[in-house]
């Protein structure tokens, strides 16, 4: 089936979009993106997108081409255009197309692109029955992980390792703490206690991160922000990470290690649960 894109204001089928081969984008990799789960056709937790997208807009000082109002109305037309169900929307924003010179252009106007994936078992996804595989790499990623740039040659690279390996993910780690998983949040459990590294320039800040640790802690589970070792968490009861399209997800092996009781914990699973309940409710 042919997609309806959005493209810089108009929406058209797949194979007519275009974006200039001047793209800062594609040249230095000079543009953030978002990506929005869709679960019965609505949108979760569009508002924690919308908010990481302008904070990341900010701190490049880069231009938003777009208010809240009219992202949330391409989300949903994109959404009904393509009849999704399940999958996801793919949004990115760079600084515009303009002569290649590091420096960044004067009165560019921005280039927005979103489109969508269908993708089924997102909710019923298998893996959460039995549980993923991660290995560990060292971080050498750039110092400002906390913009969510499109610069992501880092975490395939990692995705490529994990999967040369026999795993499904890797997690990172930089000066000997796990910073997180190539495209998820990583977490431990060791006794009643959620451990997740502490927000910084150094990690992500996930829009699923910040929804499973409100659920935990109005639980009553403990949670403890704070940098954690390999070691630590192949001796830890539990493993877990979290993303917009992964949700909830528990880790069982980490470089070959069997995390507790090498199947999906019970701290995860009823994350998972907590997280997929409440965030249907609240879709839009
Ligand atoms: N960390 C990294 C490096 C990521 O790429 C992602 C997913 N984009 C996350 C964490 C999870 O963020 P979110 O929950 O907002 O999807």
């Amino acid at each position: 089936m042919t997609r309806t894109v959005y493209v810089n204001g108009t929406y058209l089928p797949e194979h007519e979009a275009t974006v200039s081969i001047f793209d800062r984008g594609f040249l230095f990799a000079d543009g953030v993106y978002e990506v929005t789960s869709v679960l019965d056709g609505k949108l979760i937790d569009f508002a924690g997108h919308a908010k990481r997208l302008q904070r990341s807009l900010d701190e490049l000082e880069m231009a938003n081409p777009t208010t809240e109002d009219e992202l949330l109305a391409i989300h949903r037309e994109l959404v009904r255009a393509n009849t999704i169900t399940e999958g996801l929307i793919y949004l990115q924003i760079t600084r515009g197309a303009a002569d290649r010179d590091f420096a960044y252009p004067e009165g560019v106007t921005p280039t927005i692109v979103l489109f969508t994936q269908a993708k089924t078992g997102l909710a019923d996804n298998p893996m959460a029955k039995v549980g993923m595989k991660v290995i560990s790499i060292e971080d050498q990623r750039w110092g400002r992980r906390d913009i969510k740039t499109v610069q992501l040659l880092y975490p395939s690279m990692g995705k490529m390792a994990a999967k040369a390996a026999g795993a499904h993910d890797a997690w990172m780690v930089e000066d000997g703490v796990v910073t997180e998983g190539t495209s998820n949040n990583a977490y431990i459990v060791k006794g009643n206690t959620i451990i997740t590294r502490q927000l910084g320039h150094e990690i992500l800040s996930g829009i699923t991160r910040a929804a499973v640790l409100r659920m935990a802690r109005e639980a009553q589970m403990k949670v403890d922000e704070r940098p954690f070792t390999i070691d630590e968490a192949k001796a830890a009861d539990e493993a877990f990470v979290t993303s917009a399209s992964t949700f909830v997800m528990p880790v069982v092996e980490i470089d070959g290690v069997a995390i507790g009781t090498g199947a999906p914990g019970a701290v995860a699973t009823r994350l998972r649960e907590i997280y997929l309940d409440e965030m249907r409710k609240a879709a839009i």
